[in-house]
């Protein structure tokens, strides 16, 4: 049963073959044999789940069901969800109860989908491998001495797993695609500005964007289609009509020119990696698409840029944290700034620290000018690259990470080795355009994916040159033996 795609579940609910509330306790008893192990949940809603499932039956029953009512999902620990726990993975925010639901939240309720809990994460979304968790490490279901990728590497490992049917992720650096890539998963980052951010813990504002991970395109597509649209409680949301993502997925490839960064081929990438992406690139060209080498040339200011960038905005996000008005406060403060100092001390790991301090630097007056503005000079050149490409191809295709998952342990005595990881995804973030990740192959039977960037909401291409990529191979069908 967990190995179905959303639009079979939609069928078998719609059907009467299975009711919501036995395709959620099976995912639940998954949850429950799988979960200790991996650690990829840290909140299970189990009766929340149970009386959703019921109140999707009741629809189902009275044929007011939607395409997804009844369908479980997860979700990543960093949408607030009204009543149940939202801890951002941090000891800061443990014990918060989120007094109200994200935006998306309350449109995928809304669709009849059933929340089977709160995914586990790098704290505070910052890090590629979900080791600075507070809730301890997410195992990889394919090799479980190597790490999931992250920051949504909860969300990946419940749906490398089949601990759930899709899940949700954010991406600000390569969230989504990078442990899409480390777990055999189809992950999207939409367009900023196509999905709300409300209620969705910021970490850097203007780079932060939520997205589907599923186990293929058209799964993707189904979500987009609920989580998608304009939100007048969202200032940087833009009110944009939503295609229907399914309707272009089986449109032709004929024609179809696929721009090749040489900046993407070179130093950095394991050999192994490129042979893998370069054989699903073969695959396109012989599906009808037309190859063309280019240039992002501002390829290597990304990570710098987004080092000064992200720090910056997560320290003026997180002040909000002060021990006063949200999350952990120390007992028995000496005075205000003690109640400060040993609440922000106690409550943030050494990750968040690192960052809170370098964006702290960077905005203090006189370096403003030097650090944070050159990085939004920077930001510009990069976003320039990619329109300069998109006048000649219409998608751009490469590596998702530059290594298959790597072990527990590995990089994190090295934050710039940690960083790195992210080299072929924070581009995409910081020119705001949509990127996916999808299964190519494997390489000593850990998953490498492929990445696919396309212009300002072209989301829905995307997603059909991937989905036709699927018709074709069955990579995206493949799971690790231990959770058949
Ligand atoms: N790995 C990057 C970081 O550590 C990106 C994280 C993300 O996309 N949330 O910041």
């Amino acid at each position: 049963m967990h190995n179905k795609s959303l639009p079979e579940l939609s069928t078998a609910l719609h059907s009467g073959e299975i009711s919501s509330v036995e395709l959620t306790q099976h995912y639940l008893d998954r949850i429950n044999k799988y979960n200790g192990d991996l650690n990829a949940f840290i909140t299970v809603t189990d009766d929340r789940a149970l009386e959703q499932a019921k109140a999707a039956d009741k629809l189902l029953a009275d044929k007011k069901a939607g395409p997804l009512t009844g369908i479980p999902l997860a979700h990543k620990d960093i949408f607030c969800t009204k009543g149940v726990r939202t801890s951002c993975a941090s000891k800061m925010l443990d014990k918060f109860v989120a007094p109200y639901d994200a935006t998306i939240v309350e449109k995928i309720d809304a669709a009849g989908m059933v929340t089977l809990g709160k995914t586990n994460m790098d704290e505070f979304a910052m890090g590629s491998s979900n080791e600075t968790s507070y809730y301890g490490p997410v195992k990889n279901p394919w090799d479980t001495n190597c790490v999931p990728g992250g920051s949504s590497g909860g969300s990946a490992a419940a749906m490398a797993a089949r601990l759930a049917p899709i899940a949700t992720g954010t991406d600000t650096g390569g969230s989504i695609r990078q442990p899409a890539s480390l777990c055999n998963l189809t992950g999207l980052k939409p367009t900023y500005g196509r999905i709300s951010r409300y209620g969705m813990i910021a970490f850097a504002s203007s780079l932060d964007q939520a997205g589907p991970m599923a186990n293929s395109a058209e799964d993707a597509a189904w979500l987009m289609n609920v989580m998608s649209g304009f939100d007048e409680r969202d200032s940087t949301s833009v009110d944009r009509d939503v295609p229907d993502y399914t309707a272009s997925l089986n449109d032709s490839l004929e024609g179809l020119t696929i721009g090749l960064p040489k900046e993407y081929f070179g130093e950095g990438l394991d050999s192994k990696v490129a042979a893998v992406v370069e054989t699903a690139i073969k695959q396109y060209e012989s599906m009808g698409a037309k190859l063309k080498e280019i240039t992002l040339p501002n390829t290597a200011l990304a990570v710098p840029t987004y080092y000064v960038v992200a720090p910056a905005e997560c320290s003026s996000n997180l002040s909000r944290m002060d021990g006063v008005r949200f999350g952990h406060r120390v007992e028995d403060p000496k005075d205000l700034m003690d109640l400060y100092t040993r609440s922000r001390g106690e409550g943030f790991g050494e990750e968040v620290k690192r960052r809170i301090m370098i964006g702290t630097y960077a905005l203090s007056a006189g370096y403003y000018d030097a650090y944070y503005l050159k990085a939004q000079q920077c930001r510009r050149l990069i976003r320039d690259d990619f329109l300069k490409a998109f006048e000649d191809v219409d998608v751009i295709m490469g590596p998702s990470a530059p290594t298959p998952a790597f072990r527990f342990g590995e990089k994190t005595d090295d934050p710039v080795a940690m960083y790195m990881e992210d080299i072929y995804t924070i581009n995409v973030n910081l020119a705001g355009i949509p990127g996916m990740s999808i299964p190519a192959g494997f390489i000593d039977g850990m998953p490498v994916g492929l990445q696919i960037i396309g212009n300002y909401f072209d989301e829905a291409r995307l997603l059909n040159i991937a989905h036709k990529y699927q018709q074709e191979t069955d990579w995206h069908k493949q799971m690790p033996e231990a959770f058949k």
